[in-house]
């Protein structure tokens, strides 16, 4: 079962009385958006442990409740944290017929939820609507996994409405809590709002029908000072069919409703202090960086920086709205700033990002010296299984190829190579399309770097005095990164030598590479990341 758009499952229900019988708008012209709204228009997206447990769902009310009185306030809430990673467990074993651990799992998020009301909401009506609410949805989930059962197949239609659950559950939890504390609010479905394509799992929006929902869903609310709290990481296809924006994908719901609002800013509020200059896991003395272009950040996110969807730049990049990233439980902490260009004379390395998850593949040798279209028919393959390809480089006498991919499609990989080139191979040892998993890839990100002269030069320079081995090396497309494969036992010390080479953990060489002045008073300013919550880097799924 899917969520309709016609039947608004939400407003029915526990904010009814927030519930506006407007007109459908007519379609918006840019910038009609803003007619009638007198300030700012901030869209503040709480991650996992934001919203984890009633504790921190209080902080998050006091955040938007003091945003909210100089500015329209959207939130977009993703699903308490752990609950979508149960979801998707639960789906995995209605597919396996095992229905009690499916019971148990759905018995143990109605009780995280119910606890989280009781320690929220008060009165006593709205505790029971919400309990109800929750009913409802868990029944949902219950019926889904049944049918799963029943098939013995889990589609990824039915694994999107399965694991969309945890955000339906935690909007209106959130919703009430606001409520409670005085701040008119109304949870929402995103499936109303963000209209997608239908691939499942990794929906993209169409923005031009998204900003017309939002256009007609959201602005009579904002004229009203009622703070919308948005589902993340959903959406719909044009026939109502719930779809997901991928895993950690309710940043990108964040962004999308931004552009579709033409907002002020975008902030996405996590558990963490910004963008680090190094996963503080491996470095030790890694800082938060305070502003950096929406290249670099899309870089960081892409090339493993966990803290944000990897297209949560996307739905800004032609509207430059500014996004922010920061710590709910050190909302003090001015966090990292996302810019169109990145603050000025920003140029050098900026941060370091590190994959272990991944694989290298080689092909070559010289079987493959005299070969047509190795290249060609290398990346058919990668794209017939789907691969991300995140480095590549060759040396051309045997026809050398290194390609890194995510390690869980490397054997997959590996296989169909085999397959394409099995006649050119036929009288060649299959280890010249060989397997590596014992790798990790290094990338370092920095605006403008190719016109920083030295930079690779150092970067060699510095792992060479630790006896680090360079496997594969290619610079990034952009101007702003290269990459490295090194031994996975290497990450480490490459990270550290490298966070220690171009001194990111000095709070001047950001106040440079920021282009701020740096005075004594910016030591506060940039504080040294410290665990604040749970544990690190962000923990929200
Ligand atoms: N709840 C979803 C996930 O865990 C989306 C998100 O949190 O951004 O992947
Ligand atoms: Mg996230």
């Amino acid at each position: 079962m899917t969520t309709s758009m016609n039947n608004r499952p939400m407003r029915n229900g526990l904010h009814s009385r927030h519930f506006l019988q407007h007109q459908p708008a007519p379609a918006p012209v840019n910038g009609e958006v803003r007619r009638n709204l007198r300030k700012p228009i901030r869209i503040m997206k709480f991650g996992g442990t934001s919203v984890g447990d009633a504790g921190s769902i209080g902080k998050v009310v006091e955040i938007i409740r003091s945003a909210a009185r100089e500015s329209h306030v959207v939130v977009v809430v993703s699903a308490m944290s752990g609950v979508t990673n149960q979801l998707v467990a639960a789906a995995s074993q209605a597919e396996a017929g095992d229905y009690q651990r499916v019971a148990a799992i759905l018995a143990e998020l109605r009780r995280q939820h119910d606890a989280a009301a009781d320690a929220l909401i008060h009165s006593s009506a709205e505790r029971s609507s919400i309990n109800r609410k929750v009913e409802e949805l868990l029944q949902e989930g219950d019926r889904l996994c049944r049918g799963t059962m029943l098939l013995g197949e889990l589609t990824p239609r039915t694994r999107d409405a399965i694991s969309s659950l945890g955000e339906r559950l935690s909007a209106p939890l959130v919703a009430a809590a606001l409520a409670e504390c005085g701040v008119a609010s109304e949870a929402i479905e995103a499936t109303e709002l963000v209209v997608t394509d239908s691939c499942h799992g990794a929906a993209d929006p169409f923005m031009d029908l998204t900003r017309e929902r939002c256009h007609s869903g959201l602005r009579p609310l904002l004229e009203l000072d009622i703070v919308p709290v948005v589902t993340g990481f959903i959406g719909a296809t044009t026939d109502g069919i719930l779809t997901t924006l991928g895993r950690g994908g309710s940043d990108y719901s964040a962004t999308i409703l931004g552009a579709a609002l033409t907002a002020d800013e975008v902030i996405i509020w996590t558990d963490v202090d910004g963008l680090q200059t190094a996963d503080p896991r491996l470095v030790t003395g890694g800082r938060t960086i305070p502003e950096i272009s929406y290249r670099e950040a899309a870089e960081l996110a892409y090339f493993g920086a966990k803290v944000l969807h990897p297209k949560t730049l996307r739905a800004v990049m032609q509207c430059g709205i500014p996004l922010w990233i920061r710590n709910t439980f050190a909302p003090e902490r001015p966090g990292t700033k996302i810019t169109p260009s990145g603050p000025a004379s920003a140029a050098g390395v900026k941060a370091l990002t590190a994959l272990n998850e991944v694989a290298l593949i080689t092909v070559g040798g010289p079987g493959l010296a005299g070969v047509q279209d190795v290249l060609g028919r290398t990346f058919r393959t990668t794209a017939a299984v789907r691969a991300d390809v995140l480095l590549i480089s060759q040396a051309s006498s045997q026809n050398d190829l290194c390609l890194v991919i995510a390690s869980a499609l490397g054997k997959g990989m590996v296989e169909a190579l085999r397959h394409e080139f099995a006649h050119d191979l036929a009288h060649e040892p299959a280890k010249h399309i060989a397997l590596d998993p014992t790798v990790a890839m290094v990338t370092v990100v920095g605006q403008n770097m190719r016109s920083v002269p030295g930079v690779v030069g150092r970067t060699f320079a510095a792992l060479d005095r630790e006896n680090v081995n360079i496997i594969a090396i290619a610079q990034g497309s952009s101007e702003c990164t290269f990459s490295f494969v090194v031994a996975k036992q290497d990450v480490k010390t490459t990270l550290a030598s490298l966070h220690q080479e171009f001194r990111l953990g000095n709070p001047r060489h950001l106040a440079t590479a920021a282009g701020s002045a740096a005075s004594d008073e910016d030591e506060n300013y940039y504080q040294p990341w410290e665990p604040v919550a749970t544990g690190r880097p962000n923990q929200e799924q």
